[in-house]
């Protein structure tokens, strides 16, 4: 392929910023390049010759591109400087110097894409002596040969500044377009005059012919079968359309570079998409994790029972092993292999195998006290590209392993976690302050998940995360498989003024109780009414029938089944959030009381909390919750 035609569509795509017509110029450009040559026009249309996880870059100094210039040209470089301070664009000024060049000599060979490709990787292989002269070289040789708009974009491409506007949206919409046009067909209009497909606009993008009626009508049609949901057809298309979509995201996920899954596309269709492997040594994006504000909506998301594991506050760690080969990578997928050479022993010494991939949270520790360390503590350990031996004492880490995406070369990602989990606890020797499968506990009880929080405070972590145990691993998605839970509330000990005969089979017992905090004058103020977290067998816990006993002399009043009493029984009780609420004198309400335990023996009325505390504690929610 001619690197003219490559130009071309730069400049299509520069001349436009909508969205649809960029993703049609490049699909019209994909479905026309050959299988061969699709990942390095991939790459070029990025403004880069290397996949983004790649640490390999042109970076070339924009001097050395200005020497090239200079020898292509024959301009002096002062006057390419000055050019370049008024246009503030080297790009617009290598093509009118080369442009003028070209006139008085008859230009050489014709520039193809393999040509400027190759000459571009192969800058960043120089290396040692006489390596900055061979590159200018290699790129004068580039410039020398361009024409009309060539020069512009192959030095914007050195210069890592091409920017025409394709982004990953872009890049994965236009792989549907370009490999998919039945589906994309069934959604999108088609052009009464060129009869091609194409973005809903006022006039064709292809023709230019003036489509303003059509696209209205058939945009109108699109919203009214989306509104009465009468038009099966069109949301069976849109579905398919959509699908397609999903597979190119999930093979991108797989293998960060849209160049292998436009191949495959091209190739293999969907079929190819759907069995895009993952590489060893090529990152993938990793799972993110929901935000949950209560215990009772992470169980709902992630099912009974869950894995509950403790949140460490440090960075993503991607381990990638190959025979002696390893590679680490930040959630950002850069490459941190050559920062970390402490965690390339670790993965050596206490991990067995030698094909695999893991999921982990390397986090910071005080190398004297051994106690975890927040993560900006650590953080500048991730850009530190000298001194690497000292700062791994200074700011040693532990890794801690809590997935596995590949083992034994064996994509598993579809395994359930529950399997997942056992490979690591098979394959990680735990070793603590080196590397350890992250804590973890299987449970179905909020409380049991309260307490297991407080632990994972009190050992310096953030929270704790919760996982259904039977989940995939999506790859960049985030999903409800892990979630993150990083608030339990501070438990309050409150006074018990009411109280209500319970139905059915409590009928026999005070079931439910209205409590109260203290105001600064010393007035209680009710804050909501529990009723879980008593048993209904004495020899369980705090019974139903124990509270009623401890209530039944303090009687006052009796309204119906409603009984005031005076306030004597302080219960402390967990909850999950703090609301404000017109229902109660306080102002403010308990989401999902439960009752902890009876505090009467330690504690009278006078001791429990105040509704400056609960003030408090609603104010650093709100804050916790961002
Ligand atoms: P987000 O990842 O949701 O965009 P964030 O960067 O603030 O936001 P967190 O809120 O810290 O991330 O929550 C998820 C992160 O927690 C994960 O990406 C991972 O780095 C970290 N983490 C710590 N411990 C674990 C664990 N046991 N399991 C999974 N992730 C964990």
């Amino acid at each position: 392929m001619k690197y003219s035609e490559l130009v071309e569509l730069y400049e299509r795509l520069d001349s436009t910023t909508k969205r649809l017509e960029k993703t049609y110029f490049l699909a019209k450009f994909l479905r026309e390049t050959s299988a061969d040559e699709i990942e390095p026009v991939i790459l070029l249309v990025q403004g880069r010759v290397f996949p983004s996880y790649d640490e390999r870059e042109i970076g070339v100094a924009s001097k050395l591109v200005i020497k090239a210039i200079n020898v292509a040209s024959g301009t002096d470089s002062e006057k390419i400087e000055n050019e370049w301070a008024k246009t503030g664009d080297l790009g617009k000024v290598a093509e009118s110097l080369i442009k003028g060049k070209k006139q008085a000599t008859l230009a050489s060979s014709e520039l193809t894409v393999k040509k400027v490709f190759d000459n571009l990787r192969n800058l960043t292989e120089l290396t040692g002596q006489g390596s900055v002269d061979r590159k200018m070289q290699l790129i004068a040789e580039l410039l020398s040969s361009a024409k009309g708009a060539e020069a512009r974009y192959i030095t914007r491409t050195i210069l890592g500044q091409l920017r025409v506007g394709t982004g990953a949206g872009i890049l994965r919409d236009a792989i549907a377009w370009a490999y998919f046009p039945k589906a994309v067909e069934k959604v999108f209009m088609k052009c009464g005059n060129c009869g091609k497909t194409v973005p809903q606009a006022e006039s064709c993008v292809e023709c230019g012919s003036h489509l303003g009626k059509e696209a209205k009508e058939s945009k109108k049609a699109g919203k009214k079968a989306a509104a009465t949901e009468k038009d099966a057809g069109a949301e069976t298309s849109r579905d398919e359309y959509n699908t397609i979509l999903d597979r190119i995201q999930e093979a991108y996920d797989l293998t960060n570079d849209f160049g292998v899954v436009a191949r495959k596309a091209k190739t293999e269709g969907v079929k190819g998409l759907e069995t895009v492997e993952i590489r060893l040594g090529t990152p993938i994006k990793v799972m993110l994790a929901l935000k949950v504000e209560t215990l009772e909506e992470a169980f709902e998301t992630v099912g009974r029972p869950a894995q509950c594991e403790y949140k460490y506050d440090g960075f993503r760690l991607e381990c990638h092993r190959k025979g002696d080969k390893i590679w680490l990578y930040t959630r950002r997928l850069e490459n941190v292999t050559h920062q970390f050479p402490d965690v390339v022993e670790f993965l050596k010494k206490y991990v067995k195998g030698d094909n695999y991939i893991l999921d982990s949270e390397a986090v910071g520790y005080d190398p004297k006290t051994k106690k975890y360390v927040p993560f900006q503590e650590i953080s500048q350990r991730i850009k530190r590209k000298y001194d690497i031996e000292k700062t791994i004492e200074e700011l040693p880490v532990e890794v801690n392993v809590f997935d596995i995406l590949c083992y034994e070369g064996k994509n598993i990602v579809s395994q359930p976690f529950r399997k997942r989990r056992e490979i690591i606890e098979k394959i990680v020797k735990s070793t603590e302050r080196k590397i350890v499968v992250s804590k973890a506990i299987v449970t179905d009880k909020e409380a049991v998940v309260e307490k297991y929080f407080k632990e994972a405070k009190a050992a310096g972590t953030e929270g704790v995360m919760l996982k259904a145990l039977d989940a995939p691993y999506q790859p960049g998605a985030r999903v409800g498989y892990m979630l993150k839970f990083k608030k339990v509330m501070e438990n309050l000990d409150l006074a018990i003024v009411a109280a209500e005969w319970g139905e059915g089979k409590r009928a026999k017992w005070l079931s439910s109780y209205y409590l109260a905090c203290l105001d600064h004058g010393g007035k209680l103020l009710e804050i909501g009414k529990v009723s879980t977290g008593l048993k209904e067998k004495r020899e369980e816990g705090l019974s139903f029938d124990e509270v009623t006993e401890l209530l039944r002399p303090l009687i006052v009043e009796e309204i119906g089944r409603l009984v005031k009493v005076k306030p004597k029984i302080v219960l402390e009780v967990a909850y999950e959030e703090i609301q404000k609420s017109p229902t109660y004198g306080s102002g403010y309400a308990l989401r999902f009381p439960r009752v902890i335990r009876n505090r009467s023996d330690e504690k009278g009325v006078s001791d429990i909390n105040t509704l400056e505390d609960v003030e408090r504690l609603y104010r650093t929610q709100k804050k916790s919750k961002g």
